[in-house]
């Protein structure tokens, strides 16, 4: 058994990524940093339940994070994708991919990673309870959502948080902690990226191995004007 102060610590940042844009990439390397992880992971989703599906392919969406965090620095060796949610059933509930992480790597203490946005659909989530029992929570700051927004979304989940104003995180069930990060933004998205790329714009907030596979595979409705 390991001691939690000694386990390793891995942030899971799961999503449809179609595609990735620099929004993920610099949200995961500011989590890494400023929560002290030992690895992130993006974490595609093989068939997203409470989205549209997604237009471009499972393996596309995990080639374009993988050429996009090959070619960043800064990650040190730490960010990596998992393509697990291929092989478990679908949709993609992550309760059943933090279970069967947990299988795979007991030990580690995971952290969810999500956007405020995300935050709010939470309640909506399969097995919400038991997952908050399993994992830390870090919101990152999107759109409108502020913290009073964080704090009205945490409640709504019922006892499972309640706030500690001193030291301005929330305490779970189980010594679990919710943790709200607005010092990064990075007004982004992939609907948008997409929108732009049928109109044969890329938009400079697309890596550019990424826009390269997007043209290399005609993804998105992308053609090479002549
Ligand atoms: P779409 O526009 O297709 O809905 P998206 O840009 O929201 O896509 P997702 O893959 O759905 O990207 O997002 C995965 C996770 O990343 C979610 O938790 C989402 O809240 C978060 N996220 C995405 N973009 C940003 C951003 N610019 N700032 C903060 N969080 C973000």
């Amino acid at each position: 058994m390991v001691a939690p102060e000694e386990a390793l610590r891995v942030g899971l940042f799961g999503g449809t990524f179609d595609p990735v844009h620099q929004g993920h990439i610099e949200l995961a390397l500011h989590v890494l940093v400023r929560c002290q992880l030992d690895r992130l992971l993006f974490i595609p989703a093989l068939l997203p339940p409470h989205k549209r599906q997604p237009v471009a392919s499972f393996v596309h969406r995990a080639a374009m994070i993988e050429v996009a965090l090959a070619d960043c620095r800064e990650t040190g060796g730490r960010i990596h994708c998992s393509r697990i949610e291929e092989r478990l059933p679908a949709p993609s509930y992550t309760h059943n991919t933090v279970e069967a992480l947990m299988r795979e790597e007991a030990g580690c203490r995971y952290s969810l990673v999500i956007g405020a946005d995300s935050l709010l659909d939470l309640p909506n989530w399969h097995r919400i309870d038991e997952l908050l029992q399993a994992v830390d929570l870090i919101v990152v700051k999107r759109d409108s959502v502020d913290r009073a927004g964080v704090d009205r979304a945490l409640a709504a989940l019922g006892p499972t948080f309640a706030r500690d104003d001193g030291s301005g995180q929330w305490h779970g069930r189980g010594g679990r902690i919710a943790l709200y990060l607005d010092d990064t933004e990075l007004p982004v998205s992939s609907s948008a990226i997409r929108g732009e790329l049928v109109e044969g714009r890329a938009s400079p907030l697309l890596p550019p191995p990424v826009l390269a596979y997007v043209r290399r595979h005609q993804l998105y409705g992308w053609k090479d004007f002549l």
